[in-house]
């Protein structure tokens, strides 16, 4: 099967061609945070789905560049300033930290171009300047330059809008509204009291560019008038998706992205997400209740992107039994391993079948199980043990799950970390803690992980 994806353009699968003759550079687009709190894990499930799409593609020999902004300035983060107190710089770049740290412990892969809005904007006033030259926009009698919709005929192509039983409405500040308000929209906002130092001089006066030309601007710098995928959870769809080609294509006269991916959205516990519904999560929370980015990785990735996950503490529990069970397998098949490493193997075709089909992750995962089922039943010979190492470290290129380290525990320690275990369970806690300390005069601590009980070398200073 040929590698296909959903396309929201045309409401079904294609089969993926990039644009480049050569068939081999792909470009990506893929909206970023907007800086101005932690991200949440239904974020975080967009950025997730953005990994594997990535990934996958990079598997399969495509040469990707993968952009990601950061929106450093837009209505959300204004308010956060009044409110707060503090400069922009000071909020935008704290939160900017902390999301990479959260990629980090998703071992997402960073993109490799994540430019700032505040530090794109002439590029912003430019493609504006185009766009009013072309009269596709206009300066509206509070100084702001409003979109002119009337102007682009195709508006509504990505939201698939009924635009002649929706009646436009006369203009639209915010950078979200609703779809029966589909209106005018701001490119560059004057600058109002409210927005305090918060402005930078244009031609049509002080202000700031609104979130949507943000976007088209930092993607097409990065990219060129067209490019290849842009990503981004479902509620982007419209208006900001819709406004990015609505802006990119009046200025350009070219197709401004061929295929637009969308996720689906998040519940947890079977409920939107809110923080009134004591639902709501970021990544740091769920690491205080114990759990790892690792776990949360495999619940975010384990259900299809355009499927709406139900994230789900037993949901976490479960990912912890899954990686649980490859980890046991991964270590029994590197104890069974010849020495001499097997050449890189091409991922399974079940799995790779599943892939091409519009990322369908749990087939794959599906297949993984079975296939580990099987090798469980059956006495693996070292030459084949070294084989399923090779071709799960391509599997892990695109899971990203990690293979664990070989064990170099000793036999005899290991021995007295599971009578400690059998001591625990029986509560008897006297034993339990005769061994802690028996084995940490012999150098070892004990370390209680999501996959159970471990030995682990006392580090020279904390003897
Ligand atoms: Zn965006």
């Amino acid at each position: 099967m040929a590698l296909q994806f959903f396309n929201t353009l045309s409401r079904s699968k294609e089969v993926f061609v990039p644009l480049d003759p050569a068939g081999k550079k792909v470009g990506l687009y893929t909206c970023g945070p907007t800086v101005y709190n932690y991200a949440h894990i239904g974020n975080l499930r967009a950025f997730m789905f953005e990994d594997l799409l990535r990934r996958y593609l990079e598997y399969k020999g495509f040469a990707v560049t993968h952009v990601m902004n950061i929106t450093d300035v837009e209505d959300k983060i204004i308010r956060t300033v009044r409110e707060t107190g503090k400069p922009l710089r000071e909020i935008t770049d704290f939160y900017t930290q902390e999301f990479f740290r959260d990629l980090t412990t998703l071992n997402i892969q960073r993109a490799h171009v994540v430019p700032r809005a505040t530090e794109t904007i002439p590029g912003m006033i430019a493609l504006i300047e185009q766009l009013i030259a072309k009269q596709h926009a206009y300066i509206g009698d509070d100084g702001s330059v409003y979109f002119s919709i009337k102007s682009f005929p195709a508006y509504g192509q990505l939201g698939h809008l009924d635009m002649e039983n929706l009646q436009p409405g006369a203009r639209v500040q915010h950078d979200e509204y609703a779809k029966e308000s589909v209106a005018d929209f701001a490119l560059w906002k004057a600058w109002v009291e409210t927005d305090g130092p918060i402005k930078w001089d244009s031609p049509w006066g002080p202000g700031r560019p609104g979130w949507h030309i943000e976007c088209s601007v930092m993607s097409m710098a990065h990219l060129g008038a067209s490019f290849d995928i842009h990503c981004g959870g479902e509620d982007l769809v419209f208006p900001h998706h819709e406004d990015e080609i609505a802006q990119s294509e009046a200025a350009t006269g070219k197709q401004f992205v061929k295929y637009w991916l969308h996720n689906a959205h998040l519940l947890v516990e079977g409920k939107k997400m809110s923080k009134s519904a004591g639902n709501f999560f970021t990544l740091r929370d769920l690491l205080a209740k114990g759990w790892t980015g690792r776990e949360v990785r495999y619940l975010l990735l384990s259900g299809h992107y355009r499927e709406q996950l139900n994230f789900t503490m037993d949901g976490l529990a479960g990912a912890r039994s899954a990686l649980q069970r490859i980890d046991e397998f991964l270590l029994k098949i590197q104890e069974l391993a010849a020495p001499t490493e097997a050449k890189a193997q091409k991922i399974p075709a079940p799995i790779e079948t599943a892939l091409d089909d519009d990322l369908n992750i749990s087939a794959a995962l599906g297949s993984i199980f079975e296939f580990i089922r099987d090798a469980n039943k059956r006495t693996i010979p070292a030459d084949e043990a070294a084989c399923i190492l090779a071709t799960w470290r391509q599997i892990d290129k695109v899971l990203g799950f990690g293979i664990p380290a070989k064990s170099d525990v000793p036999a005899e320690i290991q021995a007295l970390v599971e009578e400690r275990q059998t001591a625990r369970k029986a509560k008897n806690f006297k034993r339990s803690d005769e061994i802690r300390d028996q084995l940490k005069l012999q150098g070892w601590v004990i370390e209680d992980t999501s996959t159970g009980a471990r030995a682990k070398r006392l580090s020279a200073n904390a003897r």
